[in-house]
This record gives structure tokens, sequence and C-alpha cells, in this order.
């Protein structure tokens, strides 16, 4: 029987021969100065350029990456260099794939395979891993058993909010049983052929890229950082081939541990290449290898609860009913009430239960959640209120969107039909306030209205509530209160980041109001959210604090020690890598481009979001480009030390129509403008500098007449 060794070098020198056929077949085609590099993503072929430093990108340049692995492929140190030989395995199998992609073709259509992640999808799972909503990744390599058991497995880790990927006959097993796949529900079907794993490992090592900031070529720090940072495994059922055995090799040296069920005494290695011949035990084992600890809510509801679901999407056809604020009276609120006056867990309907609606029906639906705790303030009522969305999302055939009055909750006939009814809206939320919000709810107790009389009545109420808040929000600004907030949530992956998080500015993953970040300190004292008091000031138009330099010194622990919060230019604010929108500065007409991370297109930077992303990350401050959130665009406090919002230039049409009314109204009081917003300019305008300036100077865009940025 051959050993571990002989297998892991076998395999490699199978994948090895699989790259060079498939770059051979393509060179007959193209030539070495050819396009080949994955779309979307500013680092290249990821595998090869975290372990090597190579920026790959021509056919060519694919040919030295493949003459590396080669090399890496050595038996002469055998202990040593099986797991060497696993990660060039991995790079290999990143060239096969790469080759697929050859002169900008899209090999795969996302229903189901779908290939490369971008670095905005990578980039989006970075607050999720912060908070522990995604624990882990997990690769399953197979076909399993039955596709039952493919099914079983799939839902056991997305109820544990383990992010999912397929590779092999696995994905057949799981989509003929109806399962929905893809990016959002957390699902990705790689590919048929092992190769496709190195999507997976491409994932995992820009996170330590983007995330990290880990240096490109720096082989040893990227395989520290998946291994402390990255909780990844790999399920692989048998017959499990060389290949598969080298490619096992190459994720047990980035620290991802293997169980499988192909029992052979010669193979093992302690805590990372795990036997374990019931396939029905894969979950616990992994995770137990991982280390993995899951934070587990129980909900009496009679359909899955978990963040994978949060994606899901369900059609006009395959709902069961739907409350749509838009058309009918809806609306969701918070009221902060005396103990009194609560019953802890109770779930009241007031009206008809879904059962009692014809299929297809709006439905009017409010949803009030009363609290009350020593704790609780009324400023929180807004913090737990936007969490609903996320809660009702989670509810597998459960689609929500909006907030307030304006929502819109689909259930589908699906959910329906395993038992779901109205009360289970309120078994969710009791749940989950109680669970996060229980430093400061004690008691808890939920109303389900569908009658429509009833519910036109508390919507009317609730706009009261609502426009009081409105005014709070507005009243609060870096002004008028006394301190700020650090969070450092982001720590978990970016080690020397700190934001601070003022009323007008928020995190820059967009998910954290300085409200939010209040109740955070409120919940968890000596959490990621510390108070910065307001005190020491040094200079009002950049936005400098003594007391901000000292936190943010303090909790980047040394790597920072000045910040100016209203400056793009000096000092800004560093980037961990989860931010919403990137801004750089646009020389040649004096102003910025912002871009989100949902626009892949060119901007008038030569660059697209990734490219632009990828100029500031890991907790290291970059003049003239920072990372930030959609709200922030529209602050007064944006770019305030360079003269303000008249400095955007360019912004992704999509993003200009999120923002429009906001940044109107902010251009309005702070220069006077009327519809500032149509003289920024969009990719239907423009993509290049030069045609910028032509639009900016027709329109008489204020930047061209700003002092000079540098
Ligand atoms: Fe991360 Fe900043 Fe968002 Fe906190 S506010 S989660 S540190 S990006
Ligand atoms: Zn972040």
């Amino acid at each position: 029987m051959a050993t571990l060794f002989e297998r892991v070098f076998k395999g490699s020198d199978e994948m090895y021969a699989k790259a060079e056929a498939a770059v051979a077949e393509v060179s007959k085609e193209y030539s070495d100065d050819t396009t080949c590099v994955f779309p979307d993503t500013a680092y290249y072929l990821p595998c090869l350029y975290s372990m090597t430093g190579k920026k790959i990108n021509t056919l060519g340049m694919v040919k030295e990456g493949l003459a590396w692995c080669k090399e890496q492929m050595t038996r002469e140190k055998r202990t040593h260099d099986i797991f060497t030989s696993g990660i060039a395995t991995a790079c290999a199998a990143e060239i096969i794939e790469a080759c697929k992609y050859i002169d900008g073709k899209q090999p795969y259509d996302k229903s189901p395979l779908w290939g490369h992640c971008t670095d905005g999808e990578v980039r989006e799972l970075g607050v999720p891993l912060v908070t522990g909503d995604i624990p882990g990744f997990v690769v399953l390599i197979g076909p399993a058993p039955s596709a039952e058991e493919a099914v079983e497995i799939v839902k056991s880790y997305q109820t544990k909010n383990i992010f999912v990927f397929l590779v092999g006959g696995i994905i057949d097993q799981v989509v003929s049983k109806g399962v929905k796949t893809g990016f959002g529900v957390r699902l990705v079907c790689e590919g048929y052929d092992l190769w496709s794993v190195s999507y997976v490992i491409s994932v995992a090592v820009r996170a330590a890229l983007i995330f990290g900031a880990i240096t490109p070529g720096d082989y040893d720090g990227i395989r520290k950082y998946t291994f402390e940072r990255i909780n990844a495994m790999v399920n692989a059922y048998e017959p499990v081939d060389d290949m598969t055995v080298a490619c096992g090799a190459g994720a047990i040296s980035y620290g991802f541990p293997v169980v499988t069920n192909d029992d052979n005494d010669m193979w093992r290695v302690p805590r990372s290449l795990i036997v374990q011949k019931d396939t029905k035990q894969f979950v616990e084992t992994s995770l137990e290898a991982r280390g993995i600890k899951l934070k587990i809510t129980n909900i009496d509801i009679p359909v899955n609860f978990a963040n994978a679901f949060e994606g899901e999407i369900i059609r006009r056809g395959d709902m069961q009913i739907e409350a749509d604020g838009s058309r009918v009276d809806c609306v969701e609120l918070v009221r902060t009430k005396d103990a009194s006056e609560v019953e802890d867990h109770k779930i009241e309907l007031i009206g008809p239960d879904l059962d009692e609606f014809e299929v297809g029906k709006k439905i009017c639906l409010a949803t009030i959640v009363d609290v009350a705790g020593r704790k609780m303030q009324p400023d929180f009522e807004s913090v737990i209120e936007r969490k609903f969305h996320s809660y009702i999302n989670c509810i597998e055939g459960v689609m929500h969107t909006g907030q307030r009055d304006m929502i819109r909750i689909r259930v589908s006939k699906s959910a329906f039909e395993a038992g779901f009814r109205a009360k289970h809206f309120g078994e969710v939320l009791y749940a989950k306030v109680k669970s996060e919000f229980d430093a400061v709810v004690d008691k808890c107790q939920v109303t389900i209205v569908t009658d429509p009389e009833k519910v036109h009545e508390l919507r009317v109420a609730a706009n009261e509530t609502f426009d009081k808040r409105d005014e709070r929000l507005l009243s609060l600004t870096d002004e008028t209160v006394d301190e700020f907030y650090t969070c450092v949530m982001c720590q978990a992956f970016s080690p020397s980041h700190v934001c601070i998080v003022t009323p007008e500015r928020l995190g820059l993953c967009g998910a954290v109001s300085w409200l939010d970040a209040r109740a955070t300190h409120e919940l968890d004292p000596s959490g990621p959210c510390q108070v910065v008091p307001k005190t020491g000031v040094i200079d009002e138009r950049t936005g400098r604090w003594e007391s901000v330099n000292a936190a943010v010194e303090k909790y980047s622990r040394g790597a920072l020690s000045s910040v100016s919060l209203y400056s793009i230019m000096e000092d800004p604010m560093t980037s961990c890598g989860c931010f919403e929108c990137i801004c750089g500065i646009e020389p040649m007409s004096n102003g910025v481009v912002i871009v989100n991370r949902e626009h892949i297109g060119m901007t008038p930077l030569g660059m697209t979001f990734s490219e632009m992303a990828s100029m500031t990350g890991g907790g290291v401050q970059t003049p003239g480009f920072m990372g930030h959130g959609k709200h922030f665009i529209s602050s007064k406090k944006f770019m305030k030390a360079e003269g303000g919002v008249a400095r955007i230039v360019w912004l992704p049409k999509a993003l200009k129509e999120q923002v429009r009314d906001q940044l109107n109204a902010t251009a309005k009081d702070l220069y006077g403008i009327d519809n500032f917003v149509d003289m920024i300019a969009d990719e239907t305008i423009c993509e290049d500098p030069e045609s910028l300036v032509e639009f900016l100077t027709k329109v008489g865009h204020p930047a061209l007449s700003l002092d000079p940025l540098m």
C-alpha cells in the first residue's frame, strides 16, 4: 500500500500534468500575451500570488507560474515537502481554472457552478466573520453516500451558519433535491472537477491579503494567518484519489483539517487528517478538529433558521402570502415599556392566521415587540428594530426587506406547508432579541397583528414615534455629543484596525452607527465598542482630538498614533477591508471618485472597485484612499477638511440613486447648491478622466474651483 508521502507526490504530479495540458490546450489558440486572469480581483491568480508575490495576468506568466509549481513539487526533503507540494498542487489547480478565463471568457453561469468568487464577495464576508455570524467554512468533496445524506450534511452545516463550498458529484446530489445554492445563501457549488477546490483556497488567502494586510509572497505569513484566523475545514468522501490527497496536504498546510471516511492506516496526521468512518459524524468531527464553538439559539419553529437563508429570494410564484408595506398597512416597531406591562415570552396574534388567507394574498401585518429592562434606553429601540430584517430573513422560506412601515415580507409555500404560521415570527423575534440584547432586555413580548384596522391604527401611532426618532437623529451631530466610540470588531482579521464611530461618521462596514456602537458598549462594556470622550481638540478642521489619538494608539496596540476624522489626505482613518465603499482622489478633476462593492465596472481612476480597494486595508493609513460606509457619502463631515461633498465627482449610477436625496440636502445646506447629485458623473456619462473633466466643466461642478488636492 502506498504511503501518504507517495500518494501526495503522485497526486501533485497528476495535477501538474493536468495543468500543463490545460496550458498547452489554450496555447494552441492564444499567444503568450493574452490576458489570463480571474475577473474582479486585484490579486491576479490569488493562490499563486499570495504564495509567490508573482503578478500573473497573461498566458506567458501563467507558464512561469506553472514552472514555480513544478519546483515546489520536489521529493527531496520528504517530511517537510509534502505540505509544500500540497500547496503547489492547489496552485496548479488554480492554473487549470485560470485557463478557463482566458481572454475574458466567463466559463461559469452561476447556476449552479460559481467558479471564482470576486474580491467584492470576499470583502462581503468581513463583517459576518468578525461577528461570528459565519463561524467557519467547509468544503465538501465527493459524492456523499446518497443524495439524502448530501442534503442532510449541507443543511446541518447551514443551520450552524458554516459557509459551505461543494466540489464534485455532491453538487448534483444537492441540486437534484431542490436545495437553493449560490453565494447569497452561503452554499457555493465550485465545480465538478477537483481543481475547482482552488477557488476556496483563493477565498482564504485573499482574506489574508485583504483583511490581514499580509504581503503577497510571504509564504509563512499567509499560512500563519489562515491557520490562526480562518476556520476552514475539508470533508472528503471516499474514495479519495491521489490528487485529493495532495490537495488535502495543501489544506493542512494552510491549517485546515481534512476529515474523510476513506480509511487507511498509512495516512493519519494527528488533528489534521482525520478518519471518521461514520459520515454522519463528519460535521461534529470537523467542528471539533477546527475548534469551532457555536453560539446556538434554539428557536421553536417548523423550518430552519440560519444566516445562510438571509440571502434567499422568494419569487412571486413560490409565495403563500405577502405583506407589502407599499400597498397595504404594515409596520414593525419596538417599544420600551415598564416591566409591569410586559409578560415575558407572551406571543399574541390579533387577526386571522396565515392559513386563513388565500394563496398569494397581500396581507396587512404589524409586528410589535415590547421590551422592558433596567438598562433599556429608548435610543436602543431603533437598534433592535433594525435587526428584525436579519432575524426574519434568516428563517428558511421567508424573505424580508425594508424597515419601519416600508417593509415587504414573503412567506413561501414550502415554509407554509411545513407549518409556518404568524406566531412563529414572534418566536423568532423573541428568541433573538432575548439572546442578543440580553444585557438590556429583561422581558420581551411580541404581538403580531393581521387585522387591517388595528394595523392601520398601529401604523399611524408608530409614525409619530418614527418622526420623533428622526428628529433625535438629526440633532445627533459630532458637535452635540460628548463622546465617540471605538469599534475593533474587525481586529479578529485586521489586527491593528480601529474604527472611530461618530454620529456623522458610521463604521466603514456600514453596519455600526453611533447608536449601534453605544448599544454595543452597553451590552458588552468590555467589548469592541469603547467610549472615547471628546476631549483635547487639536484641530476642528481635520477632526483631530487628543483623546481620539490616545484611543487609536491604545486599541491599535501602538500601530497608529494619530488619526483625523474628517480628512482623506492627512492621517486618514484606516481601513480593515470590509468597507461598503472606497473613495480615491482623481487628480485631473481635483475631486474624488467613490465606488461601492457591488459595482464591478471601471472608474475614471483607471481602476475597478477591487483594484482601488486593494490600495488600502489591513489597518494601515493610505492618504488619498479611504474605505467608508454608504451613509458617510452624504455626511457633512465627509472630507470636511478638503471642502466636503463638493469633492465628489463620480459615483456609480445605482449608488447615486441610493444617496441622492440626502446628498442633495447636504450640498444645499453646505453650499446652497440645488440638485448637486446631477453634477456628479457616473458610468453612463464617462469612465475616463478626460471625459470626466469635460462633463464637470459643462455642469459647473464645484470641485473644479476648490484648492488643489495635492
Ligand atoms: Fe469593523 Fe469598523 Fe464595522 Fe466595527 S465599525 S465592524 S471595526 S468596519
Ligand atoms: Zn472590517
